[in-house]
This record gives C-alpha cells, sequence and structure tokens, in this order.
C-alpha cells in the first residue's frame, strides 16, 4: 500500500472572517494559529505521522505558497511534503488539480482538509486498515442531534430517523483507480458534490465509514476557531524543560565554534568533534528534557566517526528524535563563559544562526554572554564553557 495524501487548502475563510468581503490570501484561514502552530501545520504534521503516507500534495493560493510552506516544512521537519499547487476556486477542483500530480506508483489517494487541524494518526491508521477490502473509507460520526427536515415558514415537515445517518469527516482514503473514474465519469458541479466520497459513491464504489472517536472539527466559524483554541490548550500537555551544560579546554592551533558560529579567537576549543561548547549544551538540554540520556551517550567522544565532526550535524541528529517524540523547542535561554575574546559583537549572529538551526524564531533564542572575571578555569582563559534552559512543548 502505497498512499499519496492531498491537502486542500485554497478556501479563504469566507465564514471565518464574515466582515471582509475579500480575504487577502496570507489571511486565508490555514495561517491562522492554534496553540501556537498554524492550522495547516497541524494537519501536515499529524499526517507525516502515518508511516505509510509518504508524500503529502497541498493546494494552496498561490501568492502564499512558497514562503509559507519553506517556512512550515523547515520549523516542523516536514519532509513529506513534496509538492504544492495552485488551488482551484471551489475545494472539488482544488483536490483535481492535485490528484493530477499524485504518481503512478501510489495506489491509494489520500484527501484531507487542511482545516481539521486535530487529525489523529490512529484514526488514519483505521481508516487505511478498511480501505484495504474496499474502494473507499471516510471517517465519520454517528449523528446524535434529533435532525427536523424543515419546509417553508420553518415549518417541520417530519423528524428523520438518525438510526443510519452519519456525519462525514476527512480524511477519506481511496483506490487511486477508483478515484480516477470517479474523477473521469462526473464533474464536480453535476453531482453538486461536497467530499470525494460522493463520487466514488455515485460510480457504485464500495465505500465504507468508520467510526472516528476522537475531536476532528472542521474550522469554519469564530466559534470553531475559539474552541479549537481552548482545545489546543487543554491537550498540550505540560511543557517540559532542560538543562544542558557543556565546558571544553582552550588551546592554540583549533578554531572556536560557538552556536555553529566561527569566532576570531587566538585559542579554540579542544575537542573530538568540533567541540562547539554551546549547541553540545543545547543538543543535551533538549535530551534532557525528554530523558534521553546525554550526548556522550548518543555520540561516543571515542566513535572515529564523530572524529572533527561539526556540531551542527550532531543537533541535527538530536531533533529528529525530538520531532519523533511530537514535542518542538519553544525558547532556549542560554550563558556563555568566555574571558577573551569579548562576544558582545557575535551575540546578535549566534542568536541568528543557532535559531535557524532549532527552526524557531530568533526571538525565541536568547544568548548571553559572561567573563568570569579573571577567576578560576574560565577566568584564567583556559576553558569556554556553557549552560543552558530548554523548552519544550508539544
Ligand atoms: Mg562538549
Amino acid at each position: 500500500m502505497k498512499v499519496c495524501a492531498i491537502v486542500p487548502a485554497a478556501g479563504g475563510g469566507v465564514r471565518l472572517f464574515p466582515a471582509r468581503s475579500k480575504i487577502p490570501p496570507r489571511e486565508s484561514k490555514v495561517f491562522i494559529s492554534v496553540g501556537g502552530i498554524p492550522i495547516l501545520a497541524r494537519s501536515l504534521i499529524e499526517l507525516s505521522r502515518v508511516k505509510s503516507i509518504d508524500r503529502i500534495i497541498v493546494a494552496l493560493k498561490v501568492p502564499v505558497k512558497a514562503h509559507f510552506i519553506r517556512n512550515i516544512k523547515k520549523r516542523f521537519g516536514l519532509k513529506k511534503v513534496s509538492c504544492v499547487v495552485s488551488g482551484g476556486r471551489t475545494r472539488a477542483e482544488s483536490v483535481r488539480l492535485a490528484f493530477a500530480k499524485v504518481p503512478r506508483a501510489y495506489t491509494h489517494v489520500l484527501i484531507h482538509d487542511g482545516v481539521r487541524p486535530f487529525i489523529r494518526p490512529e484514526a488514519i491508521e483505521r481508516l487505511l486498515r478498511e480501505v484495504k477490502s474496499a474502494d473507499g473509507a471516510i471517517l465519520a460520526k454517528p449523528v446524535t442531534p434529533t435532525i427536523k427536515c424543515v419546509g417553508p415558514a420553518n415549518k417541520i415537515l417530519h423528524t428523520v430517523d438518525r438510526a443510519r445517518l452519519w456525519e462525514a469527516e476527512t480524511p477519506q482514503v481511496f483506490k487511486r483507480s477508483a478515484l480516477e473514474r470517479a474523477f473521469c465519469m462526473f464533474g464536480a458541479k453535476e453531482l453538486g458534490a461536497t467530499d470525494e466520497a460522493s463520487l466514488v459513491e455515485a460510480i457504485g464504489g464500495d465505500v465504507r465509514v468508520v467510526e472516528d472517536p476522537f475531536y476532528n472539527p472542521k474550522i469554519t466559524t469564530p466559534v470553531d476557531l475559539d474552541l479549537a483554541e481552548r482545545y489546543a490548550s487543554s491537550t498540550a500537555g505540560p511543557p517540559r524543560v532542560g538543562i544542558g551544560f557543556d565546558i571544553h579546554r582552550l588551546v592554540k592551533g583549533r578554531p572556536l565554534y560557538l552556536g555553529g558560529v566561527r569566532i576570531p579567537s587566538r585559542l579554540g576549543a579542544l575537542g573530538h568533534s568540533d567541540a562547539d561548547t554551546l549547541l553540545h549544551a543545547i543538543s543535551d538540554g533538549i535530551l534532557g528534557s525528554l530523558s534521553l540520556g546525554d550526548i556522550g551517550e548518543h555520540f561516543s567522544d571515542t566513535d572515529p566517526r564523530y572524529r572533527g565532526i561539526r556540531s551542527t550535524k550532531l543537533l541535527k541528529k538530536v531533533l529528529s528524535q525530538l520531532r519523533d517524540s511530537g514535542f518542538r523547542v519553544v525558547n532556549v535561554d542560554s550563558n556563555i563563559m568566555l574571558e577573551r575574546p569579548k562576544l558582545g559583537k557575535y551575540k546578535k549572529i549566534i542568536q541568528k544562526k543557532v535559531a535557524r538551526l532549532l527552526g524557531i524564531p530568533p526571538r525565541s533564542v536568547s544568548i548571553k554572554a559572561k567573563t568570569y572575571e579573571g577567576l578560576g578555569i574560565v577566568g584564567s582563559g583556559q576553558a569556554v564553557a556553557c549552560q543552558v534552559l530548554v523548552q519544550l512543548g508539544k
């Protein structure tokens, strides 16, 4: 089973911004953050966590796509997002444009609304199991309210038997061939289809509902957005913090790296790797906050693979473990303890570099520099030391 996901996200959020007649593309609702993470990014993060999905195609409004997607891909390590197409005027049109970009090798296509940010990988796995013996499967919930059929003058005509009614959600997943046949047979307008399942049903396909036990709302109105914000904060769990410390001897004939930046200096830091004291402390802080041990356990200083390695590479490996855990760095505070050279003019450069390495904004990285007033091993210029605090969030 090879699954390609399509995420239509070109909608303007007309109901979310009712006061405006025309929404500038950058204000499209998928860019609004819920719990500090853009709505679209949340959907993409959860889809990325499903093993059998190995490509995600996003349909976005053209003027913003490159910039926005580049940023969130980097910030959240979304390697599976490989293709962005310009969305159509309607959701159905966007899905068709994206479908045209699905490589032939994919046996199944999964479609998920970019505005359902709380989708759970467990629910998607259920769906993928069901579609193995069908043409399609969709997440849905049995209808629980009493449903009235209403005529002119708001007069109730009858009460609908809800026993067989289900409310369709996304994702919806289909055998590629079934979806292809449906698209060939029908234009979206002909059926007034609001989802892809309707098309596959209409060609006689076997499409099944899979009950979604989780909260998976479509964010459409300001009330939805407010509820989503509350839900996100209630499920974020407590933040985690980690402490990092490192110290390296200063010697002649070695470079001095701090936060991935080479600092001009008469003395450099001695070590098995490039001895970047700040990045070692940050890596240790991240590992510490996840209770995953220290960098010595992960990258032994007797392992020839790590001889002379840049610490930026070690940090990348730590960050990939961080992503697997579902956490992300919220902010980093640091003290660099070094007698000379004075770091004043390098602090901003280090801050920017560390922020870029961590994929977070520079304002979330604090770099402070201290001397030891001539006291002890740091004060006598024999060593450089760093301490950091790292805060993680979900
Ligand atoms: Mg070290």
